[in-house]
This record gives C-alpha cells, structure tokens and sequence, in this order.
C-alpha cells in the first residue's frame, strides 16, 4: 500500500492510511476521533437493509399508527397527521421540522443508500451517485424517526391514564425501522463508498507530497494542503487550484476551515439560550379533558409523569428535554470560549465533548413528536382534545439552534487556537 495520507475531520492531524483488521476502526492519533474502518466486504448487507427500511417506510407510513378510543369515539393517526394538525392549527414551523424529521430526512436517507449502493452492488451506472452521496451527509442529523419512537412511547404513557389505545401496523413498522435504519448505517462506513465512486486514477496525497509541503520554508500545516468535509479527502492546495478549488473526489467546494466559524456557531448559540426561557415559559400544549383546561409546560410534563408513577418514562424525559439542552448549550458555550480564548487545556477532551454534543442534541425532540403525536390524536370535540402550544415551536427552536450552531463550528478551530497561542508565547 502506498503512503496515503487520512486526516482527522476533527482536528486535522494527518496520518499515513494503513491496514487493520476487518471490525477494527482507526482513530486520530491525537484527538482520538474515528478516521475510517476496515472495508466491511461488500455493499451486498447495507444495501439488503437499505431495502428492508424502505418497505418497513412505506407501512409506517401507509398505516395508522395508534387508534385511541374513548367515550365511543376513535381516533387513529398515521405519521402525517402530527404535520397536518401542526399545520392546521397555526405552527407551520413545526409542520415542517416534523415532516422533515420523521419522514422526509429517513426517507432520502433510506433512498440514497439504495440509489448508491443497488448499481454498486450490481455493476451498472446510474448518474449523480457522488451528488446524492453528498447529499447523504447533509440530511444524515435530520433523520430522527428514533428520537420519534420515543416520543410515540411518552405520548402512548401519557394517553393510557384516560383512554383505550391500540398500537397498529405502523408502530410495529416504525419499532421495526429503527435498527434496519441503524443496521444499514452501520454495516458500512461511508468512507469506503467515496473510494469506491473515485474517479479513476484519481491522486491521493501521500507522505512524499506532505515531505515536500514541509520543505518548503513558510509553509505551515493549515496552509499547504486542505481536508475536505464531506470526503475528508486530502487535497494539496496546488492540487486544489487545478480543480477550481473543489474536492477532486467528491466534488464538494474546499476551504481550509468553515467560514465564520467561531462567530457564527456563537450567534447560533445565543439565540437557543434566549429562546430557551420562552420555551420553559410557555405551554408545549393544552390538554381539554370534560371541559377542564390544563397547560404543560416541559417542567409540568415530567412532574406530572412522576405524580403518575411512570419513573422510567419521566426520567427519559427530563434526560432529553431538560438535561440534554442544557448540557449542550453549557458544553458548547465552554466549548467556543475555550477556543477562542485559544485556552491549549486538555484539547483532547474538548474534542470529545464536542463530539458528545453533536451526538446529543437530536434527543432533546422527544417533546416535539410527543406534542404532535398527541395533538393529532386527540382530537374528541367537547371530551378531550390536545392543542400544541408556543411552548414548543420556542423549545424545537432551540435543538435545532443548538444543531445548527454545533455544525457552524469547525473542531479543528479547537486545535488551531491552541497552536497558535503556544506559538505567540515561544515567539514573546
Ligand atoms: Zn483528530
Ligand atoms: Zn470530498
């Protein structure tokens, strides 16, 4: 094997590329982040699971989910009914993220797996495999059809005080569609598949390259080659001039780190800590049962989970709409003015907490498809009907702010900062 050089999407330290055992995952010598994994033989497994979620998609989507019955009445709702009641009563906000969370997302998910994978697999050549491979990382944070599951779960708590509830097709389908989805995530690293869609002959920059870079005096690390963010391919900065500044490989537009970096992931983080007061403030929603109104707050939703004895489920709540946001907003605040302070402290676990955040912040939905789920199934009239309030347009603001500024921010700024502040004080 030639000497090709990886580098870390989380810090940007380089390696040469070697050989490990199938199973076995490379992590950044310094930042201790995943590189790549050994190639997981073939397409042939995400690809059967690929397959396997969309069929299970299609049930839980063609199906009710729940039917929920009380004083004679039914009432049954489908994936689609928390969007068209959101919609319905005034929250297109919310309509959107729900539809964009549980159902758009998961599904070109589902589907860019099986357009990439199926020629692969079967060796005959379809346009914009690389364009939707691309597209694949963009949407990958958005699909939270897990996160949903757990909502379903608190609503169902919530519904089996006062009513009769039975699961249908649909809930089996979604319970079912968490680990294909999770399956065909896992069974492949995405890294191998950009390997594979490279245009041939393609050159990859190696030790020689990097040897050379070095030897040229004034040449620093950050400005003589670039790592791409959707590929983590590693392009020479001469190499980048010759394609116009895009990835050679994946054809996404380089740059040596996100722009606006560090400011913009704080105007993002400032916002979710301003909307976090209105969205502990107000109602998520407004529970009319027999004529009796009744607000919750995301506070009042757990303690009346807790007065009902249903421990577990209030503990999953307030882990996801209480811990979680401010864990991440606390953790992502320390996170940017550690970094902009250029503090060098422990780098490594800054990284890790960074990477923590990013894997969080999804959970804090939990309420969201709760209220929609709820919203969409009690529907009774003059005996019970379940109205969403602004409580949680403000609190799904606040996760998807809090994702937002997580992805604004570049790790590698953690790495830069620190590097840069040792060096002013040798140079002092
Ligand atoms: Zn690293
Ligand atoms: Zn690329």
């Amino acid at each position: 094997m030639s000497h090709r050089l990886v580098a870390c999407e989380h810090c940007d330290y380089l390696h040469v590329e070697d050989d490990i055992p199938p199973g076995f995952v490379a992590r950044c010598a310094r930042c201790g982040s995943p590189l790549y994994q050994a190639q997981k033989g073939t397409v042939e497994r995400p690809l059967a699971f690929a397959i396997t979620a969309l069929v299970l998609f299609l049930i839980a989507n063609s199906f009710p989910i729940l039917t929920f019955a009380m004083e004679g009445r039914t009432e049954s709702n489908t994936l689609l009914s928390g969007v068209v009641t959101f919609w319905q009563e005034g929250f297109p906000f919310l309509a959107f993220m729900v539809a964009l969370t549980s159902i758009a997302a998961p599904l070109m998910l589902i589907g860019a797996y099986i357009y990439v994978l199926m020629p692969l697999y079967f060796g005959f050549v379809v346009p914009g495999l690389r364009a939707v491979w691309r597209v694949l990382a963009v949407i990958r944070p958005w699909s939270m059809l897990d996160v949903f599951l757990i909502g379903l779960l608190v609503a169902l708590t919530k519904l089996t005080d006062f009513a009769d509830v039975i699961a249908g097709p649909a809930f089996y389908a979604v319970c079912l569609l968490i680990p294909a989805t999770l399956l065909m995530s896992t069974t492949l690293d995405p890294r191998t598949i950009w390997r594979r869609l490279a245009p041939q002959n393609l050159r990859y920059a190696t030790l020689e390259d990097l040897e050379e870079l070095r030897a040229n005096a004034g040449q620093t690390r950050a400005t003589g080659w670039m790592t791409c963010d959707t590929c983590a391919f590693v392009v020479t900065d001469s190499a980048a001039r010759e394609t116009g500044g895009k990835c050679p490989r994946c054809g996404t537009h380089l740059h040596h780190r996100k722009a606006g970096g560090l400011s913009r992931a704080w105007a993002l983080l400032v916002a979710a800590m301003v909307l976090y007061i209105p969205a502990n403030i107000f109602p998520i929603m407004t529970i009319t049962y027999l004529g009796r109104a009744e607000s919750d707050t995301i506070l009042s939703g757990v303690a009346v989970l807790m007065q009902s004895g249903e421990w577990p489920i209030a503990i999953v709540v307030f882990t996801a709409s209480i811990v979680v946001p401010i864990l991440k907003i606390v953790l992502l605040g320390w996170v940017y003015v550690a970094t902009g302070l250029g503090l060098s402290g422990p780098l490594r676990q800054r990284t890790l907490v960074y990477r923590i955040t990013e894997l969080i912040g999804r959970w804090s939905m939990v309420d969201v498809f709760m209220v929609s789920i709820l919203a969409a199934l009690v529907k009774l009239g003059n005996i019970a009907t379940v109205a969403p309030g602004f409580g949680a347009v403000a609190f799904c603001a606040v996760v998807i702010l809090t994702m937002l500024s997580a992805m604004a921010f570049d790790p590698r700024l953690i790495w830069d900062r620190a590097g840069m502040q040792k060096e002013q004080g040798m140079s002092s």
